[in-house]
């Protein structure tokens, strides 16, 4: 299933590098016993081996009526009564093995005595029933959906929609995923000859009878009562063929309406190729063909039925591929290997997900980490914040932050983890382990730790079992001089969950003699400085560069502003950039002409300062302008720098940008700075207001007030004496001068020398 809102983008960036780096083996950590449960309800009292539907939908109203045969087997000794979903569904007679049974009706269900069958034995229900006035129970959970013409209804449509528990909507059963009905089913739809209808499986006969035409859909592969489905309208159909690589012909079905006809053989053109590329990854395609039908209204964007995915007609029009894709890959995840409880959605909705970047990556040629960032942001916030994605409240099953795009990134990681060569196999064992049955989260994880070797508690507790992902914030500084090839990065861990992940992370940096990634495992609060070494002077350094790791990130960088103050002058302002653990020694700014450079370095010592004033400009030019932060031990180490500011600087003073004032609050450095006697600071406000300059020892403790008080608009200029507030000669060495005004502060450093 895929919500409507979806919007994918094709951007075209370039691939930067080899797929994964290198790996290293994980530190062995205490063994933890895996929490999840066993496979599900072993005990159930009887097995469906096959459901056949006899449907007469009116189709000039919601109401339907027809006939379930159900073919099961007794799994326990003297099984005495039958118990099956049905919701508002008018029971008219119930037969066993072609006999009238009796039969009760408690509450959303429909209780067969049996009359004590042995374990083993098979047994037929025939439930004839009626239903209708579906609209009465809501819009987005009514099992069954019929719209008359009107609007963006280009026919009257009639259509099913069960996930998770809406089959029992429409037509009696055992309505859970670990039940799959192991021979199928059969649906046979009688309807006005001038409809057309859709079903699971292939189409095995029509048999008219006056007006009306009976189509028989036959699905021999076992399916789950949430994935049956039918469709009614006036559609007009067309096929085309996938020709795969494991030598498949696979028929496609598109049931469309026919002003879409045209337009769907554009959005539906790239079906044989995601089939081809599933299969390559996951095997065969498991069915005998692939359909989709396109309806209108939908809750939905697309629902994964058992080879007959329902779309949103929208789909059609944006041509959604990754919706077209997700809802493909749904036949080896969800509809061939199934979620064996809907705690493990994530098996179904995340692979889906993850599907579409597999998808991406085939078809765009980068890389798939480029794909997650750009649609799968989601999992940073909303519900996959409070909840763990295992075992979602059930209102939550379909969460997008969590079983969507958290799971995707879960897959993407565990990729990672595993690297290429175990992750694609895990994934085909995975797939044929569990082909035409269902799957819970620790079968995975036993078939990936078949794969990778070694234990994966670690990955699948942390992942699965926790609500929320690390944040990093990274502080990488680079040697910038021609023959300095050094990089160091300091990586500070804190999670939104409050534990600590433990996960391995590429750190890479590229020179001209190519890139080199080096994987570290993270798992302190604090890790580093990691010191990595190249051939020749590094261009750029960067933590996760291919976006293997689900994860809020920061690299320290200073933020910059431009303004100008005054005639032939651009002041330069920006953050204190709070290196962690060590602060850094200082600043350097660079100056060009260009946005993108080249940028050539303006000051001559280190900044110590937040603020720079670059003078003697030429007026009506516009200057580029960057910063970077310097390390304190060696000042060749910079950060990566700034985004580039610009600004134009004005003419000779009287000039109209002179006469209008500054327009920003600047507290200059000072210019005798370190200082042994007075310090003048110099200060513009952009209008008249209360301001307050003082000074601060480097602990933020007040030494002196210089300025409490009103103050006109313009340049101002004030002394501090180098005193503290008793009159005692401050001590040597660095002090911060601080402007406050109109809500806005400007902090500079001044040394105080004696
Ligand atoms: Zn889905």
């Amino acid at each position: 299933m895929r919500r409507r809102t979806f919007t994918a983008l094709l951007v075209g960036l370039a691939a930067v590098a080899a797929l994964a780096g290198p790996r290293e083996t994980r530190p062995p950590m205490a063994a933890t016993p895996h929490i999840y449960t066993a496979k599900f309800d072993t005990t159930h009292s009887f097995d469906v081996r096959h459901y056949r539907l006899a449907l007469r939908p009116a189709m000039t109203s919601d109401s339907l009526h027809g006939r379930q045969t159900i073919a099961a087997v007794s799994r326990t000794a003297g099984l005495d009564t039958v118990m099956l979903h049905c919701v508002r569904l008018a029971v008219d007679s119930v037969k066993l093995d072609g006999t009238a049974a009796g039969y009760r009706r408690p509450t959303d269900s429909l209780l067969v005595g049996m009359g004590g069958l042995a374990s083993g034995q098979p047994f037929t229900l025939d439930i004839f029933y009626r239903a209708g006035n579906f609209s009465a129970n809501g819009s987005y959970s009514r099992g069954y959906y019929w719209y008359p013409k009107g609007g963006q209804t280009l026919r009257t449509v009639g259509y099913t929609c069960s996930a998770p528990q809406d089959a029992r909507k429409w037509m009696p059963c055992l309505d859970e995923p670990w039940d799959k009905a192991d021979s199928g089913c059969v649906f046979e739809i009688t309807a006005p000859d001038s409809f057309v209808t859709a079903a699971n499986g292939v189409l095995s006969d029509t048999v008219r009878d006056g007006d009306l035409l009976t189509w028989r859909w036959e699905e021999a592969s076992s399916i789950a009562t949430y994935l049956m489905a039918f469709h009614v309208s006036r559609y007009s159909f067309w096929t085309d063929t996938a020709r795969t690589s494991t030598g498949d012909t696979v028929p496609l079905l598109y049931f469309v309406w026919p002003q879409d006809s045209a337009q769907s053989c554009e959005a539906f053109a790239n079906v044989p190729a995601m089939m081809e590329c599933y299969t390559s990854r996951f095997g065969r395609y498991p069915f005998g063909k692939y359909a989709m039908a396109a309806v209108y209204p939908f809750v939905f964007g697309g629902m994964e039925n058992q080879d007959m995915t329902t779309i949103i007609r929208n789909w059609i029009g944006t041509s959604d591929q990754y919706g077209i894709a997700h809802e493909l890959s749904h036949m080896w995840f969800g509809d061939m290997v199934t979620c064996g409880t809907w705690a493990d959605i994530w098996l179904n909705e995340g692979f889906a997900s993850y599907c579409e970047a597999v998808y991406d990556e085939q078809a765009t040629g980068r890389l798939p980490g480029a794909y997650m960032g750009q649609n799968f942001s989601a999992a940073l916030s909303g519900n996959a914040l409070i909840y763990p994605i295992y075992d979602p409240p059930m209102s939550l099953i379909y969460d997008f932050s969590m079983e969507y795009a958290k799971g995707a990134w879960v897959l993407h990681m565990l990729r990672w983890v595993m690297g290429e060569a175990a992750f694609w196999p895990m994934m085909r064992a995975y797939a044929d382990s569990f082909a035409y049955g269902t799957a819970v989260t620790s079968d995975l994880q036993r078939i990936a730790e078949q794969h990778h070797g070694q234990g994966l508690d670690w990955f699948f507790d942390q992942w699965l079992r926790r609500p929320g992902h690390p944040r990093y914030t990274t502080v990488i500084y680079h040697r910038t001089a021609p023959d300095s090839n050094a990089c160091r990065f300091t990586v500070k861990h804190w999670p939104s969950s409050g534990e600590l992940y433990s996960m391995p992370v590429n750190m890479a940096c590229s020179s001209a003699a190519g890139r080199k990634d080096t994987v570290v495992w993270l798992e302190a609060a604090l890790s580093g400085p990691f010191h990595l070494e190249t051939a020749s002077p590094i261009i750029w350094a960067r933590f996760d560069p291919d976006n293997w790791v689900l994860k809020s990130h920061n690299d320290s960088i200073p933020r910059m502003r431009a303004a100008v103050p005054g005639p032939c002058q651009i002041s330069l302002v920006w953050n204190s950039f709070t290196a962690d653990p060590a602060p850094p020694h200082g600043y350097i700014a660079y100056r060009g002409l260009a946005a993108g450079g080249p940028f050539a370095r303006i000051n001559g010592g280190i900044v110590p300062d937040t603020s720079y004033l670059d003078t003697g400009l030429v007026p009506g030019v516009r200057y580029y302008y960057t910063v970077a932060a310097v390390s304190g031990q060696d000042t060749c180490f910079q950060t990566r720098s700034s985004s580039s500011m610009s600004a134009i600087p004005t003419g000779v003073a009287g000039g109209p940008e002179e006469a209008a004032g500054p327009r920003v609050l600047w507290l200059s450095p000072t210019g005798a700075n370190p200082s042994r006697e007075a310090v003048r600071l110099e200060y513009h406000l952009p209008s008249a207001g209360r301001t307050r300059l003082a000074i601060y020892n480097l602990s933020g403790q007040l030494v002196r007030t210089v300025v409490d008080g009103f103050r006109t608009a313009g340049p101002q200029a004030a002394v501090w004496n180098g005193r503290d507030g008793a009159g005692r000669k401050a001590a040597s060495g660095g002090y911060l001068a601080v402007l406050e005004w109109g809500g806005q502060r400007r902090t500079v450093r001044v040394n105080r020398v004696f």
